[in-house]
């Protein structure tokens, strides 16, 4: 009988993904190196902050992580016991697949705040001024929440187009587990804020619910994406979109707040349009290639895992 998915199991996932991505050189910052480590803090949270000039840390407090094993058993197994016969995986690999898309989807958020300069455009460094004179503070931080959001899910969604052309799940498998996970791990953070739906147009964060249609949006239409597959992208769109819908109606109870979607959102699109070219300049994505060593460890682990997956 298959392995149940423990929770120590996922936290050794996440750790492991989340080095893999700092340590493979996927993403490299412009002079600076980033340290991350969770933080044992019950509460649903995370953070990226400067530490000193040439180094960025982020935390994710094991709160988060805690909440989203939860939310698997209470979500995830009831969602794919009804709708496993159009999946071709099992129950575990399922759960375990969505369970690393909200963990890492947390990990690139806090990443894009790091990797698009936003504590430029924030003003963080205390020796500069904000860079931004036309929006709120307010409306310059849910410009910063929204960018992260979408670089976020744009560099995770790239990953999972990696994992399906590796060959080692089903294209559907893989997009139903990145749409479902994305889409999780805002609802986690919908119900971690009971007073959102009153408070959502001042606060800090634009509505969980339209972020997650805002990321799973520019997420899977993202130019990078596009480019990587761009002859299968409207095959893999079309999937996604059901993906969304169905499990919206089947897991969620179709209780989107259709006003946080479609009445503010746009207000913060427009306001993100209007800011992008600025947060573009601001970007700290070093273009240096990969190093041989980086490579070299990535082509290990591929390795490593193809040889799992033979003799198993
Ligand atoms: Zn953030």
């Amino acid at each position: 009988m298959e392995q149940k998915f423990t929770y120590d199991m996922f936290l050794s996932d996440v750790k492991s993904n989340q080095k893999q991505i700092l340590d493979e050189g996927i993403v490299k910052v412009k002079g600076a190196k980033i340290y991350n480590y969770i933080k044992d803090d019950v509460s649903i949270n995370s953070s990226s902050r400067p530490t000193a000039s040439d180094q960025y840390t982020i935390a994710i407090n094991s709160g988060v992580l805690l909440a989203i094993f939860d939310y698997s058993n209470d979500v995830i197994r009831p969602f794919y016991k009804l709708y496993h016969s159009q999946l071709n995986v099992t129950e575990e690999l399922f759960v375990r697949f969505v369970c690393g898309v909200m963990a890492d989807f947390i990990f690139w958020h806090e990443l894009s705040h790091i990797i698009r300069g936003h504590f430029d455009y924030l003003g963080i460094y205390q020796s500069e001024k904000p860079l931004s004179f036309n929006l709120s503070k307010l409306g310059e931080s849910r410009v910063a929440e929204l960018d992260a959001d979408i670089y976020g899910a744009s560099l995770l969604f790239l990953r999972v187009l990696n994992v399906i052309n590796s060959g080692s799940i089903r294209p559907e498998d893989a997009l139903c587990s990145y749409t479902v996970g994305l889409r999780s791990i805002f609802e986690i953070l919908h119900n971690d804020n009971e007073l959102e739906d009153l408070t959502h147009h001042e606060a800090e964060h634009p509505h969980s619910q339209a972020r997650a249609f805002n990321a799973f949006s520019f997420g899977v239409t993202s130019p990078d994406a596009i480019r990587y597959s761009q002859d299968k992208m409207p095959y893999y769109q079309a999937c996604a979109e059901q993906y969304f819908l169905d499990f919206e109606r089947l897991a969620l109870g179709n209780k989107f707040n259709i006003e946080a979607v479609s009445d503010i959102m746009p207000i913060d699109v427009s306001q993100w349009l209007s800011e992008k070219e600025k947060l573009d300049t601001l970007s700290r994505i070093s273009d240096e290639t990969r190093t041989f060593a980086e490579r070299l460890k990535s082509n290990v682990r591929y390795i490593k895992n193809w040889l799992r997956r033979v003799r198993s």
